[in-house]
């Protein structure tokens, strides 16, 4: 939530500003008492003196206050006896009464501006003063105060086609052309609505993007308004849901009203998943947060007339667990798919972020896209951003294809640890542990080529075998599975047969088998014992939700049997391993000597080496 800050730059302001206020005031002060000052005093001798001498041509009569002005027009000052009249004053002093009939006397009440200014003004402007401070500090006060109170307001940010920034286009979205297709179309609406309405049709509500983290489903939204040129409300769904209960609802009623204000215009609702959950699975009844925020929307959506110009898209990884009623036609009755990008879609990615990078005249960006099955377009992104920052640590000015395979390695991986020493044993033990897995993986049938060994750490991993799929991949067989099992097993098959010894080294490998295994049963019906069935672990419990005790959909004793079907599994790959192993110790000594030496194996070097008698 939003708190309220001490503001130490706007403080030091207000003071400043107090400061300068109370100079002003000093120095109005100080001009306005030499104003009324500077006339020279006389004393009623003096005055009578002058008089007599025929010098004084007026005298102002203020209360008790003379002014007394000159032949020569210079200006004097000077106080009558309080309470008697002045003529008798001036006689006591013995004026002459016919110079005295000669000056031109008036009598004036105290009330001209001068009157204000001089008298007035001195005594209530402090008041006045101390009043607007008074005021200034309140409305202050009360501004903090809306802002620690309105967090109500939705905190959209908003791009426009008023925002000067650089606009995304479909042409900065590479690939994903069924996609952009369907876009196309909500574009139109938005431009043309006329078009639709006046055949009767209704404009789609809202545009339900669905894939992958990384496959570009922001991106799109974006592009989609910068296409369409219209306002584009940007919210993230866990942005609706804040500490204060009823925040996420009236921040939705906010967000709608502007949107529609700006009609047309896109709001755009990402990662919805976190307000967008089935309801009615939290505990403690159906009134949290999260389900008022969604009731709100559902509220809003139907709420807009036939022809409001306002389509919702949002953003989704999880379109499993979305309320049914965000489907329901009429609100996100759209939805469109992105995919991890194939081969063709990995180069156009690889191309659009490389534009305005140097890369050497003979790059292949084919070869990058070949390497780099499974990889998101925020990973293909990533690689060539990481190539770009190799390239300058290395005070290089073209990034080279070579820079760019070994960024792949660490999107993949994390970076490499070289600092991360193992000691000589250690060296050895995951030498032979990677050996292990690669010696596998290139004898067994159905394994993805080898394309790099190594013993060099990487982010959590003390050495790996890369092995990469020679083209895109969507079916996977069962003999695959097998053979990925047996290899994930290769490295600790290798440790307990070299050094009949076991070590951590192989627990991630362990875990990653025994999950695959029961993907095997339960998901693949790949299971002899099963056969064609989905054993259904339900969608993970929603904060202790309503399957709280009851997630499967399977008895106690049939997940006995499903653990037995994995430990066979697992078993069966282990004894394959230990078997490739046994029969081919020398190979095996071969690559762990060569690790040893050279702690990388390439995948020309690996294939050598098993192709050797
Ligand atoms: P998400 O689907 O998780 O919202 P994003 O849209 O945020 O993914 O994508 C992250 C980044 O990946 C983008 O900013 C962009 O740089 C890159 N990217 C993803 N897909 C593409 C694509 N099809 N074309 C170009 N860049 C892409
Ligand atoms: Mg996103
Ligand atoms: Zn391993």
């Amino acid at each position: 939530m939003k708190t309220i800050k001490f503001n130490y730059k706007k403080f030091i302001n207000q003071i400043f500003i107090a400061l300068s206020v109370l100079l002003l005031i000093a120095l109005i002060f100080a001009y306005l008492n030499s104003a009324f000052e500077d006339p020279k005093t006389l004393t009623l001798s003096e005055l009578v003196s002058k008089i007599n001498s025929g010098d004084v041509s007026k005298i102002v009569v203020k209360n008790d206050d003379l002014d007394v002005i000159l032949k020569d027009d210079s200006i004097y000052v000077a106080k009558k006896e309080i309470g008697s009249s002045l003529s008798g004053t001036l006689k006591n002093y013995g004026v002459d009464s016919e110079k005295l009939n000669a000056v031109d006397m008036r009598i004036e009440q105290n009330v001209g501006v001068i009157f204000w200014v001089g008298t007035v003004l001195p005594i209530i402007l402090p008041f006045l003063l101390i009043g607007l401070l008074v005021w200034y500090m309140m409305r202050q006060a009360n501004r903090a105060n809306t802002s620690a109170f309105g967090f109500g307001k939705s905190q959209a940010k908003l791009f426009g086609p008023f925002d000067g920034k650089k606009k995304i286009m479909f042409s900065d979205v590479a690939g994903a052309n069924e996609a952009k297709e369907e876009l196309i179309e909500v574009v139109d609406f938005l431009k043309n609505p006329k078009k639709f309405l006046d055949i009767g049709a209704r404009i789609p509500r809202g545009v339900l993007l669905v894939g992958a983290p990384g496959t570009g489903k922001t991106l799109l939204a974006r592009a989609v308004a910068g296409e369409a040129n219209v306002p584009f409300f940007y919210i993230s769904g866990s942005e609706f849901v804040e500490m204060f209960v009823g925040v996420g609802a009236s921040r939705v009623r906010d967000l709608f009203n502007m949107a529609k204000k700006f009609a047309p215009s896109i709001i755009f609702v990402d990662e919805i998943d976190a307000v967008g959950r089935q309801r009615g699975a939290g505990l403690g009844g159906g009134h949290d947060e999260r389900e008022q925020t969604l009731n709100q929307i559902l509220v809003e959506m139907d709420g807009f007339d036939r022809d409001t110009n306002v389509i919702i898209i949002s953003a989704t990884n999880r379109p499993d667990i979305l309320d049914p009623a965000l489907l329901r036609p009429g609100r996100f009755d759209r939805r469109i798919a992105l995919d991890i990008p194939d081969i063709n879609d990995r180069e156009a990615i690889l191309k659009i972020h490389s534009i305005g990078k140097p890369l050497a005249p003979d790059i292949d960006l084919r070869r990058i896209a070949e390497r780099t099955p499974g990889f998101s377009g925020a990973d293909l992104a990533n690689v060539i951003n990481e190539g770009a920052i190799s390239t300058a640590r290395q005070n290089k000015k073209i990034v080279d294809q070579e820079t760019l395979y070994h960024s792949i390695e660490k999107v993949l991986l994390g970076p490499e640890r070289r600092s991360h020493l193992l000691s000589q044993k250690e060296k050895e033990i995951a030498s032979y542990h990677e050996a292990g897995h690669a010696l596998i993986a290139g004898v067994l049938p159905y394994s993805d080529p080898v394309h790099k060994i190594s013993i060099v750490s990487r982010g959590r991993a003390a050495g790996y075998t890369l092995k990469l799929p020679l083209e895109d991949r969507h079916l996977h067989s069962k003999n695959e599975f097998l053979t990925d099992l047996a290899v994930l097993l290769g490295g600790y098959a290798a440790e307990k047969i070299v050094f009949k010894d076991l070590t951590t080294g192989a627990s991630d490998d362990l875990i990653k088998a025994t999950a695959l295994a029961r993907r095997l049963v339960t998901e693949f019906g790949m299971s002899e014992k099963f056969g064609p069935i989905a054993l259904g672990e339900k969608e993970e419990m929603v904060f202790l939700g309503r399957d709280f005790g009851n997630d499967k959909n399977y008895s106690e004793s049939v997940a006995e049997l499903i653990d037995k079907e994995i430990k066979n599994f697992i078993l069966v790959a282990y004894e394959t391993a230990k078997k490739v192993i046994s029969q081919r110790r020398k190979k095996l000594k071969k690559i762990a000597e060569r690790l040893i030496e050279k702690e990388t194996i390439e995948r020309d070097e690996f294939e050598t080496i098993m192709a050797a008698a």
